[in-house]
């Protein structure tokens, strides 16, 4: 196993590139597209110099790849709406573009290739927010949040939080034994409810329809069964 090697950065039209065979990662290509076309391609794709030309194979960066495809040839006739006002798409700048991507380019072994494309991805979901410091941030878009990745429920939800089990238990007190029981709901003719509340009408608890359920269930089994009673 050797260690990636850094080779060059170049623009490489996408047809070149080869997604990362087996990739696991199912990214939102859409919100990576809405971030292309506020902000850019501000980070390069990483592929692989295939042995003998065998092509260039990306490693990091495939649902860029992707986004850049669903964007498609330019002028995309898409500008970026903004607080301050409108600006031309930041992928094809409203001109003629042929998809392409800036790509970092490096050698490496297939089992270096299967790491990077790994931890790529794992390294990306892995790790938390510091969620005052997430929504000082936010706070700074003057209510703009394209190609944030974020959306407005998003900062509702981070400004206001839902409360925690512990503030529900403080507010409502500690769940009972019987809250995560089944809950039987079923339709019957009026003859059949009639006959429920005949049935069990000395139920000890009549107010309870479980109550008289399970005195029905009772009387079931102490009946006589009808095979051996005569
Ligand atoms: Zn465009």
């Amino acid at each position: 196993m050797t260690q990636a090697t850094y080779l060059r950065t170049v623009d490489v039209s996408l047809d070149e590139l080869q997604p990362f065979p087996g990739n696991a990662k199912r990214g939102d290509v859409p919100v990576i597209l809405d971030s292309l076309r506020h902000n850019g391609q501000y980070r390069s794709l990483i592929a692989r110099q295939m042995p003998d030309d065998g092509g260039l194979i990306v490693l990091a960066g495939n649902h860029t790849r992707d986004a850049l495809a669903l964007h498609g040839p330019g002028p995309c006739g898409r500008p970026v709406k903004t607080a301050q006002g409108e600006r031309p798409c930041g992928i094809c700048d409203g001109e003629p573009w042929e998809p392409g991507a800036r790509v970092e380019i490096v050698t490496c072994d297939d089992d270096t290739a299967r790491r990077i494309n790994l931890v790529d991805n794992k390294s990306a979901e892995a790790g938390t927010y510091d969620r005052d410091a997430l929504a000082e941030l936010l706070s700074y878009l003057d209510d703009d949040l394209g190609g944030t990745g974020y959306t407005d429920a998003d900062v509702k939800l981070l400004i206001a939080p839902p409360p925690s089990l512990e503030e529900l238990a403080d507010t409502y007190g500690d769940p009972e034994a019987d809250d995560f029981w089944p809950v039987l709901k079923f339709k019957v003719s009026p003859e059949l409810r009639d006959a429920f509340y005949g049935l069990t009408i000395n139920c000890p608890n009549p107010n309870d329809d479980a109550e008289r359920f399970r005195y029905l269930l009772d009387r079931a089994r102490t009946a006589p069964d009808p095979e051996t009673a005569g």
